[in-house]
């Protein structure tokens, strides 16, 4: 179609790389392009995958190369987005600062905008997703961590040293006698909200509590077996114990956000990941405790909302990097 721009949109993640080719109207054109990431075979060979899977999405749309403008690339912190580095992600072990935007752009000779995986999902839901009604929004990701990603009318706040909207660290206890978070402080909204953490305050509430629960039977089973999801079904299911781990995971969430409305103000909070889920009930909690904590002027009218995207978000959000690259690209 004449005119019609695409973009490629590549989310890089510890397990498993996504990639779509993505219209100017945030549309995948076909399902991701998706292979495993294997970073303990190296960044050389990451790099490759990168670059191979971007390929396999160019021929998944039924496009060659020539027909696209820009290709975006979201990858996990630790990062520098300027320099357009990896440094040495966690979860990407043993990568050490790995020259992805400049790899990509070589490889395939096309501008390449380089982004935090939150901050991308975060711009997809803003761009096609949940909040694409918004102005502004901020986005909590639940998941292993706890990721976040603000944007403000197209902005994507990065920061200047790569972690802004790091909200998984955001101090909802004090540093004494907080939760010990993976970061290796206390207090981090992650050490009590993320999935994992879920499942860690179940099982202490569990060996504290004398009354009857499902989730005990659950209890001497790995974590495979007792995770967030079994929780949020439970307490679905009206298992008391199970409802109270999940009103305080709510709790926890609500102090988080309340703490952007004041920063921010922003129309919309979404959360996405695995705890969408939970369903209305879940999300009216939250909404409730953040009308109660938060500044009475800004929380009457911000909307508490659930993603959209599910996990397509990142990619479709990378090739929303890709285009706001090059539109914010100046003339020559
Ligand atoms: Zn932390």
């Amino acid at each position: 179609m004449a005119g019609e721009r695409y973009f490629v949109g590549l989310d890089v993640g510890g397990t498993t790389m996504k990639c779509a080719v993505v219209n100017d109207h945030g549309h995948p054109l076909s399902a991701p392009a998706v292979m495993d990431t294997h970073p303990e075979r190296g960044q050389d060979a990451g790099l490759e995958t990168m670059c191979e899977t971007i390929r396999r999405a160019v021929a998944a749309a039924n496009l060659t190369l020539d027909d696209v403008t820009a290709i975006g690339v979201a990858t996990p912190g630790l990062m520098d987005i300027k320099a357009g580095l990896i440094l040495d992600p966690p979860n990407l072990k043993p990568w050490k600062n790995v020259p992805v935007r400049d790899h990509i752009k070589g490889v395939f000779k096309k501008p390449t905008a380089y982004q935090n995986d939150a901050n991308a999902a975060a711009y997809g839901e803003f761009w096609v997703g949940a909040a694409q009604e918004a102005k502004s929004m901020v986005l909590f990701t639940l998941g292993t961590g706890v990721g976040g990603g603000i944007i403000i009318n197209d902005v994507i706040i990065e920061g200047e040293h790569s972690h802004g909207g790091e909200l998984g660290h955001l101090r909802i206890d004090t540093p004494d006698r907080g939760r010990i978070c993976g970061c290796g402080a206390r207090g981090c909204l992650e050490a009590y909200a993320s999935a994992t953490n879920v499942v860690r305050r179940a099982r202490e509430d569990m060996a504290a509590y004398r009354g009857t629960t499902k989730m005990r039977q659950y209890y001497t089973a790995n974590d495979d077996v007792f995770t967030a999801r079994v929780i949020f079904d439970l307490a679905m299911g009206g298992d008391e114990l199970a409802i109270r781990v999940v009103d305080d995971t709510a709790y926890y969430l609500a102090l988080g956000a309340s703490a952007l409305i004041s920063t921010v103000d922003p129309d919309m909070i979404v959360f996405g990941g695995g705890m969408v889920g939970a369903g209305e009930r879940f999300r009216s909690l939250i909404d409730g405790h953040v009308k109660r904590l938060g500044l009475t002027y800004p929380t009457k009218s911000v909307k508490i909302t659930f993603a959209s995207l599910g996990s397509d978000a990142g990619f479709i959000g990378a090739a929303g990097c890709a285009r706001l690259l090059v539109q914010q690209a100046k003339p020559a």
